[in-house]
Formats: structure tokens, sequence, C-alpha cells
């Protein structure tokens, strides 16, 4: 791909900055998709791959994503080219300093940094004190907090780590149960995926009465009919094993997951998992979509078709943003969570009503409605 394939159109990208820092050696890359609504809001994604093409696309979800949310921010996102199998921690910081520093004039008039892949608290606190203002990003630490000056409050970060992403896809998942008159009590569901947002889904649901029969991590999956323990998975997956360590259940590839008869499946590893090999032998009634883009449009299509309910990305993972928007407007956690259920339930009924009513899917009514917002600014 070269740059001519960049598709420009009515909004956007406003901004694609390249940066290299020649003494430390890194490239990083930002992409303002649109500011029309606000500052645009995106995550830093550190990975040996990372690219213009693939920050272009999530930095359009992420305008999307936002006017859905009805939350003042347009849609950005950043990207380090780097290994972190192949750098210390010290070096690590030193790059997220520069790259704050590199992205000034940006940040955060235009732009308000978040953590992604490979980056989370730490990364955030570090960006935003080379940055010098507090609102330069969000998802920083808890225990990070600004005195305000002359009032008795003050507004401390709120980490991704609190759980929010998959504590808003537990909630779209329940909302679209209600919607065929599936009983949570009685569901199954399998997550794809176990780590910041497929660990509190897995949380969250089963406190909401699922029973989940099925998780998988890069390694592999597990899965156990009678349903599997969510604190014992997450213990192991926080000492540090994959889940197929385990000691109950059946050990799957974790492309098997896909193709189990569950009620509910959430993806919530990578992207486009769902594809040509595996799109005619999923079996789930429900898809959340709790990574971003992990179905092809034109898969999602197939699947609605067979009658497959798939509450996209742009509405189901909003849960992130929506706790940033909480910690840049200085939320506690328990009003955070209760915004993020809130917007999360309303929006899911929204597209559900919308799309039986116009005969259209849910991404399609989700489009459209971040579409009109954002142009109504
Ligand atoms: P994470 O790095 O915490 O966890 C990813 C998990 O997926 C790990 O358990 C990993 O072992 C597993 N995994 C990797 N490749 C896999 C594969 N091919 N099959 C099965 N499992 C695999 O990441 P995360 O923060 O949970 O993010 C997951 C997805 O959700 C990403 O697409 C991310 O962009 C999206 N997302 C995250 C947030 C957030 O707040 N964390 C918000 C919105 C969207």
């Amino acid at each position: 791909m070269n740059r001519t394939q960049i598709i420009y159109d009515e909004f956007g990208p406003e901004y694609i900055l390249e940066v290299y820092d020649p003494k430390l050696k890194f490239r990083g890359i930002l992409v303002i998709d649109n500011t029309i609504l606000g500052p645009a809001k995106g995550g830093i994604r550190i990975t040996p791959t990372v690219n213009i093409y693939e920050l272009v696309r999530l930095a359009r979800a992420m305008t999307f994503k936002n006017a859905l949310a009805e939350l003042p921010f347009g849609g950005a996102k950043a990207g380090l080219v780097l290994d972190l199998s192949k750098i210390t921690w010290e070096k690590k910081k030193e790059i997220i300093q520069s790259f704050s520093r590199a992205l000034k004039p940006f940040a955060p008039k235009k732009y308000i940094a978040g953590p992604d892949m490979g980056t989370g608290e730490r990364e955030m606190q570090w960006f935003s004190e080379a940055n010098g203002s507090w609102q330069a990003a969000t998802g920083k630490p808890a225990n990070l907090c600004l005195k305000i000056f002359g009032k008795k409050e003050k507004k401390c970060g709120l980490p991704h780590e609190f759980g929010s992403t998959g504590y808003g896809v537990a909630w779209a998942a329940k909302t679209a149960a209600d919607f065929i008159d599936l009983d949570l009590n009685k569901a199954t569901v399998a997550i794809a995926g176990f780590g910041n947002v497929g660990i509190f889904a897995c949380k969250y649901l089963h406190q909401l009465g699922a029973k989940i029969i099925a998780v998988s991590d890069s390694q592999g999956a597990v899965f156990q009919k009678q349903g599997l323990n969510p604190s014992e998975l997450e213990k192991l997956k926080k000492s540090g094993k994959s889940i197929i360590e385990y000691p109950l259940g059946k050990k799957l590839k974790r492309e098997e997951i896909y193709e189990l008869e569950t009620d509910i499946l959430i993806p919530a590893a990578s992207a486009d998992v769902i594809n040509q090999n595996n799109v005619n032998k999923v079996k789930a009634k429900i898809i959340i979509e709790g990574a971003n883009i992990p179905i092809p449009e034109k898969y999602e299509e197939i699947l609605g078709q067979k009658g497959i309910l798939i509450v996209p990305d742009i509405i189901a993972n909003s849960g992130g943003v929506i706790s940033s928007y909480a910690e840049y407007r200085g939320y506690n956690p328990k009003k955070m969570f209760e915004t993020v259920k809130k917007k999360i339930v309303k929006n899911t009924e929204t597209i559900l009503r919308e799309a039986k009513k116009q005969n259209l899917s849910l991404r399609q009514v989700a489009l459209k409605i971040a579409v009109s917002r954002i142009k109504k600014g």
C-alpha cells in the first residue's frame, strides 16, 4: 500500500504526523481523523508493525465511536513502531516522553492520548507529565491526582485497568440478550481473548448470571460445558500463565472458540478473527465486538443475513473512551461506571430498535447516527 491509497473524505484525516527521534531512534505516528466534535481522542498503540494505514482505520473508528457515545471528542490514533520485548522499561519511558514532547503542538488542544496495545496507566502518566498538562492523556493512574487550585476538589486518574471496556461489553450483551428474550441466567458465553477486555467482560457477565463456557488467549482455548470459574481464570492469567493451564475443561485450538455452540460470542482479542475460513461455522445467536474490527464488514453482513445479532465495536467497546471522558471531567470511579452503563445500554437499545424498524444491520444504523451527529457538529 502507498500513501495515495489513503482515502480522504468529508471527515478526514485532518492530520497525519510522523516523528523520528534520531537520538532514541524510534518512529512515531499520529493520525488525527476529525476534530469537529472536540479534541481528537485515541490511544497510543505500540507494536513493531503499527503503520499509518492501520492508524487511519482505527482513528476513523474513534471518530464514530466518540460521536455515538455523545462525547465532546473527535477521533485519533497514535502509534510507536517498537518491539517492546527488545527495550528496557527506562528506554520505553524516554521514548514516551520524547513522543509526548514532539506532539506538544497538538496535545491537548487537538489530541488527547489514551492507552491502547502496549500502553497503560504508567505510560499515560509519563505522557501527561512530559507534556506538562493534566489533560494531555487519559487513563492515568488512580493515585495520580490534580488538586484544583482554590477548591477542595481534586481530579484523579481513571485507568482502563479498572475494567470499563469489559463492563460496557457485558452490558451491551445483556441489552442484546433482553432484546431477543434470551434469559442471561440460562445463556452461555464464549470469550475469545482474555486480556483487559476479556477478563472484565467475563467477570461482569458472570455477575449478571451468564455461564462462561469457553475463553481463549494467544496459546489456545479452554471449554467446559458446565461453566468455567472466572476468578480462577483471572488468577491464572495474572500469575503470567496461559488459560490453557486451567486444570479443568477441554483444551481447544484458539480458533475453535469461534465455532462453538454458544448463545453469545465475544471476540476480545485482535482484528479480523472471523473471516472467510470460519464465517460459515459460527453458531452464536449474538456477537458482541469487544475487540476493534474483529470481523470485516462483508462477513458481518453474511452473519447478519443468518439472523445473528452483532453489536458493533463502535458501540460495544466504547466503555474505555467513556471512562476517558469521565476522567477528563473529573468523575470518581462510581460515576464513571454509571456513565458507561447508561450510555452503552441506551445506545445498544437504540440501534437494536432502529435496525429492526429500518431493516438494516446494527452497524449501518450506528454509522448513520454517527455521521449525522458529526455533520451537525
Ligand atoms: P490485551 O493485550 O490486554 O489482551 C489481549 C488478549 O488477547 C490476551 O489475552 C492475548 O493472549 C489474547 N490474544 C492475542 N491474540 C489472540 C488470538 N489470535 N486469539 C485469541 N486470543 C488472542 O488487550 P485488550 O486491552 O484486552 O484489547 C483487546 C482488544 O480490544 C483490542 O482489539 C483493543 O483494540 C480492543 N479495545 C480495548 C479497549 C481497552 O480499554 N483495553 C477499549 C476498546 C477496544
